[in-house]
């Protein structure tokens, strides 16, 4: 199976019980953000999101209303960098004891010191290591030498250790698809146990040319597609024809939520354009109307799965084909 049964049951009776309560909107995963420190800077990252101080994090008892608040099934720890998060195994638990699926994404630098030992492995947990290429690309891409050798040293310990392990790779208009397929290839011999690969998107507050235009995106997605017939990519099918051009959705930004330590930013994880400190007020104030229907200027190039995953699953019911091939595609390897 792509995911575990029990996230892939969890995640359907969830989505049943929305939709008999009639809600069109809900989210499916919350960005859970304890704070904005980190120990790298990396170059495509968000300002905001590394140059925090480890004293303005969110108190334990913020984030896990957080998780209350918005009810979503999935919630990925993220930040900054999560390991520094001193109160992690406390969330972890918090998390868990509320029957919720974890992704710690993290640059993995501090795992055998910060989580191996403190965190377990669990059914519930999946550690998701950020890894934009092959060993020149991702220390470049990071601003530092020797960020690729200690991350793949890390999965290997996670995975000897039995933790889940994930990757997260961004695409950048530099990446080259040979070396995603060549990274794909060791992470696979390393039995990893999904690789997600996304566009990057280009936060207002990064100086750099490298980010891709829309058809950019399409234009490499169309090799990633071709990738994830051969390697075991956790993007669904339809959203990555989506991002190779070869169909349309609106956004659905209400599906990923994000908690920071200035509040529920609104409208989505890549757009900062309000931060509300209650969860009904932000739910209900923010305009989804406008932000799925992607005419604003900072949508026009956007195609983050955190917008669109959503939209692909939402869009099943109106075709029994796709319905047949995604469910294919959760049972397959
Ligand atoms: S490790 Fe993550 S949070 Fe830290 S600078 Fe890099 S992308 Fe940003
Ligand atoms: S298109 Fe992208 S930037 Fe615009 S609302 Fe959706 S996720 Fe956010």
């Amino acid at each position: 199976m792509r995911f575990p049964l029990h996230v892939t049951t969890d995640m359907v009776t969830y989505q049943i019980r929305r939709s008999w309560r009639g809600e069109q909107r809900y989210p499916f995963v919350l960005m859970l953000e304890p704070l904005y420190a980190c120990n790298l800077a990396c170059i495509g990252c968000s300002t905001e999101r590394h140059t925090g101080k480890l004293a303005d994090r969110l108190p334990l008892e913020a984030c896990l209303k957080a998780v209350d608040d918005c009810g979503a099934p999935s919630v990925s720890i993220c930040g900054g960098e999560p390991t520094l998060y001193p109160e992690l195994p406390a969330l972890v638990d918090g998390i868990i004891a509320r029957k919720r699926h974890i992704y710690l994404c993290t640059n993995a630098l501090l795992l055998d010191s910060k989580v191996f030992g403190r965190v377990p492995p669990r059914k519930r947990l999946t550690i998701n290591v950020h890894l934009d290429g092959m060993r020149e690309t991702h220390d470049r891409v990071c601003a530092r030498a020797g960020v690729f050798d200690t991350a793949i040293e890390m999965i290997g310990a996670a995975k000897a250790r039995g933790y889940h392990v994930m990757t997260n790779t961004t695409v950048f208009k530099d990446t080259s698809i040979e070396e995603i397929e060549q990274l794909c290839a060791l992470l696979s011999g390393m039995r990893v146990d999904g690789m997600l690969i996304s566009p990057g998107y280009h936060y207002e507050s990064v100086e750099s040319d490298i980010f891709l235009t829309r058809q950019e995106i399409q234009k490499k997605f169309r090799r990633v597609l071709e990738l994830s017939k051969e390697y075991r990519l956790s993007s669904t099918p339809m959203y990555l024809e989506f991002a190779a051009g070869e169909r349309d959705y609106a956004c659905s930004p209400w599906s990923t939520v994000t908690f920071t330590p200035r509040g529920w930013k609104g409208p989505c994880y890549l757009i900062g354009e309000s931060y509300t400190a209650d969860w009904s007020q932000f739910w209900e104030k923010t305009n989804w109307d406008y932000w799925e229907s992607r005419q604003d200027a900072r949508c026009q190039n956007c195609a983050m799965h955190s917008g669109f995953e959503a939209s692909a699953v939402r869009e099943l019911r109106r075709s029994p084909r796709d319905l047949a091939r995604m469910a294919a595609w959760s049972l397959g390897g």
